[in-house]
């Protein structure tokens, strides 16, 4: 299959992280995934409003960093403006992941801190900040560039921020990345919970959690080759 357009590989790249995401059960009926434009980092590719396992090459939009609305006037999600808020803050990132993953719901409406306690989750450091306004916790919708832009101040320069009542934004250097991020902070979310059930739980000290991290960014191709093996839908 041709690649076709500027951004060929680009919009396939992003349709099989969706599959990829939804296969994992990172994302169902809610959730979606986008990459920067390579070479336009004031554009982003997004998907139609349509659940993650069902986004074909075909909806994949490009949208405006600035205004997170799409450059055709085609609709996308409500919350596009999770993608472009952070866009604009973060010059260094280059995908968001958004998901309403159960796992990690219990992380977002207790004192409980979401920390590694796995060497493929040690992106998690020292935890992830949580969504907040004027220092309040909030579980609104990003549905406006502003609550987009409070989103991105609260993320500050974290690879993810947990959103009460709500979910997960996470971001990568990559759209491999920021998958990877997104499927194993779920991993670890469900794992701490386990762990926390059974008594005191001894996490991955932050400085050993940085080297660990940095190693396995390093080898993140190999698992997403694994998923990518794993879709039953081989049409992406
Ligand atoms: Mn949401």
């Amino acid at each position: 299959m041709t690649d076709a357009g500027p951004f060929g590989t680009e919009f396939a790249e992003l349709v099989t992280a969706n599959r990829i995401l939804a296969a994992r059960g990172v994302v169902d009926g809610w959730g979606h995934v986008s990459v920067r434009a390579p070479g336009r980092p004031d554009r982003f590719l997004l998907a139609r409003p349509l659940a993650p396992a069902l986004v074909t090459r075909g909806d994949v939009l490009e949208l405006d960093v600035a205004t997170g609305e799409s450059i055709t006037g085609e609709n996308t999600y409500l919350e596009r403006h999770i993608h472009s808020g952070i866009y604009r803050a973060r010059p260094d990132v280059a995908a968001v992941v958004h998901s309403h993953a159960p796992d990690l719901i219990p992380f977002t409406v207790t004192d409980t801190q979401l920390l590694p306690l796995l060497h493929a989750s040690a992106f998690l450091g020292e935890g992830a900040p949580g969504f907040e306004v004027g220092g309040v916790p909030t579980g609104k919708l990003i549905d406006t560039p502003e609550a987009g832009d409070e989103l991105a101040t609260s993320l500050g320069t974290a690879p993810l921020v947990l959103m009460r009542w709500h979910g997960v934004s996470v971001v990568g250097e990559s759209l491999r990345q920021a998958v990877y991020r997104a499927v194993y902070a779920t991993e670890n979310a469900r794992i701490q919970l386990q762990s926390l059930a059974l008594g005191p739980v001894t996490y991955q000290p932050p400085d050993e959690a940085r080297t660990v991290a940095a190693t396995v960014d390093g080898v993140i191709d190999r698992v997403w080759d694994l998923w990518l093996h794993e879709l039953s839908d081989t049409s992406v």
